[in-house]
């Protein structure tokens, strides 16, 4: 399939992690919608849950083109499940993105890709759309296993969703190894595996929607990379960790995007 000149905006997301009390996210997103400007890319950021109100009060007060993205999700919609938070409750607290599947979920937290799975589908059921977490560890790259993990992880996603899932979800390839440690993948090892990622989604969900997918790269993307990642045609945004909390920085990713 050809990857062509699309119709795809990039999106650029800032994880926020563990980091940020609520009046810290505020001021942090204050800073960044001070120095958005007129960009082309769409900018996001995602604070840990109890940032996300103060968050989302921010947002509405500058009339900033921030979107708001939850870290992730309990698949259920309500009852006893102590210490969970619904789909449902992050769109009612201004959420128009979740994360399912992120690498600290399933290695720290156990996520599997059944757990991911039920994720996406909350995320879809409450209108949200899901940004599917994939990406291989270095056990699994050095034993010439990425693409098939990859693989594994989008079908276990993706597959036989409704059409609608289908044509509103992101994709986010964020290798294991690229995450938090200052390697980044190099831009033609990022686009070789996106443009894999495409054809896989093409099979899932048709050439059409795999054509305007987005597919975010994750893995220590900072100001002076980013640029780099984002020429290759099947990257169409980038998903930030540690270079996302400071303004500077972000911002810096942004232009890169816009
Ligand atoms: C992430 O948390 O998704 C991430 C990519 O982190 P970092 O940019 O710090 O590697």
């Amino acid at each position: 399939m050809t990857a062509t000149a699309p119709v795809r905006r990039r999106l650029v997301i800032g994880n926020w992690k563990m980091h940020l009390t609520g009046a810290e996210a505020t001021e942090l997103v204050a800073a960044i919608s001070a120095g958005l400007g007129e960009l082309g890319a769409e900018v996001a950021v995602a604070p840990a849950f109890p940032a996300l109100a103060p968050a989302a009060e921010e947002i509405e007060r500058r009339r900033s083109p921030l979107r708001l993205v939850a870290q992730d999700v309990f698949p259920e919609p309500e009852g006893a499940f102590t210490g969970a938070v619904s789909a449902g409750m992050l769109a009612a607290a201004g959420c128009s993105h979740v994360l399912a599947g992120h690498s600290e979920r399933r290695q720290i937290f156990g996520d599997d890709d059944r757990a991911v799975r039920r994720k996406v589908e909350a995320v879809l059921g409450a209108g949200m759309v899901p940004i599917l977490c994939i990406g291989e560890t270095l056990a699994e790259r050095d034993a010439g296993n990425a693409e098939s993990v990859v693989g594994r992880q989008l079908e276990a996603g993706a597959a036989g969703l409704p059409e609608a899932g289908l044509g509103t979800l992101v994709i986010a390839y964020e290798p294991v190894w690229a995450i938090g440690t200052g390697r980044t993948a190099t831009p033609e090892t990022a686009e070789s595996m996106h443009r894999s990622v495409r054809q896989r989604f093409a099979d899932l969900a048709g050439e059409e929607r795999a054509s305007r997918a987005q597919i975010l790269y994750g893995g220590s993307a900072n100001g002076d990379n980013a640029a780099a990642i984002l020429a290759g045609p099947n990257v169409d945004g980038v998903l930030v960790g540690g270079a996302s909390l400071r303004a500077e920085s972000f911002l810096s990713i942004c232009r890169a995007a816009g």
